[in-house]
């Protein structure tokens, strides 16, 4: 029986339990998507001004079977960090991939778009001896995506776009609206993404189309619960119990912590295979929230009440 939206929210937004399915992927959704795999989109990732820490955040933290998901059953056609192909032939392949499937694809950006001189600051290969900027390249394949997923905080622009911003880095939905692009553009921001935020988000787009999202452009399946609100130490913060140095019993507010500010499921979902997150060792630092880092510098200070 093929797996229903409604099942497929409770396996990878599921409440109350602690979850992570991407070293996994439940044997319901792999089937469903391997049932779908025959007529499905081919997935196109480039990446513009980043560190890649979206794509090692993915291969991280999940179990061997992922890389058949991404390869076989996701279809994901272009990568530059992980297939085997390179240089200009890889590159050739992009554009044809597109070129067959314009309108149908799914675009991921990982990473800013950096509009300065031109776009000259970020080139991303040649086409017939001619550098194309990496914004001729997004405005090419996100014209003819079905829709776009703008990965990592430096999908808003981020670290690359932080003052004083030099090379004129702009978030991906603003660079589209600048150019009157129409096409939808999902973000799934953080610093890095959890993967079960990626992996999900382009399974849901497989299945079932363009998740619910909320004001920022962010799936709410993922990105729908502040963090304070479902912190382990918020009983210490109604308490007015603040932990004055790390180690301290207590609400790590006036160490830094952006928790109030920040919405995401890292609380319920945790990192490394559930091993940890954030604010269990440390603290939030506000990664998924548009205007990161300017508006939540300095980190490890109270800026917020
Ligand atoms: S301020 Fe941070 S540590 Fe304190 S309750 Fe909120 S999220 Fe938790
Ligand atoms: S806890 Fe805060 S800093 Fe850590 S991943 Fe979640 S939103 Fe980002």
């Amino acid at each position: 029986m093929p797996i229903t939206r409604r099942q497929f929210l409770k396996v990878f937004a599921g409440t109350g339990v602690a979850v992570t399915v991407s070293g996994s992927l439940l044997p319901e959704i792999v089937s469903a998507l391997e049932k779908a795999a025959a007529g499905n989109p081919p997935v196109l990732w480039i990446q513009g001004a980043g560190c890649t820490g979206c794509s090692v955040s993915l291969l991280n933290t999940t179990h061997p079977t992922i890389a058949e998901v991404l390869l076989n059953i996701i279809s994901l056609k272009f990568h530059q960090t992980v297939m085997a192909s390179a240089g200009q032939t890889a590159y050739d392949y992009l554009w044809e991939t597109a070129d067959k499937n314009y309108g149908k694809y799914f675009l991921v950006t990982e990473g800013a778009i950096e509009t300065a001189n031109e776009g000259r600051c970020c080139l991303s290969g040649e086409r017939s001896g001619k550098e194309v900027p990496f914004t001729d390249l997004t405005m090419y394949l996100g014209k003819g995506a079905a829709a776009v997923l703008a990965l990592g905080q430096c999908g808003f622009g981020g670290i690359p776009g932080a003052e004083p911003n030099p090379t004129g880095v702009k978030s991906v939905r603003d660079f589209f609206k600048s150019r009157a692009v129409k096409t939808p553009v999902i973000n799934i921001p953080g610093c890095p993404p959890h993967p079960d935020w990626i992996v999900g988000t382009i399974a849901h787009a497989l299945l079932f189309g363009i998740p619910e999202l909320d004001d920022d452009g962010r799936p709410k399946m993922f990105y729908g619960t502040l963090v304070h609100d479902n912190c382990p130490y918020r009983s210490y913060y109604d308490e007015k119990k603040f932990a004055k140095s790390f180690g301290e019993v207590g609400c790590r507010l006036e160490l830094g912590c952006k928790g109030p500010e920040s919405y995401a499921d890292c609380w319920k979902r945790g990192w490394n295979n559930n091993v940890n997150w954030c604010v269990h060792n440390s603290l939030c630092l506000g990664c998924t929230q548009p205007g990161w880092p300017d508006n939540f510098s300095p980190f490890y200070v109270k800026t917020t009440g």
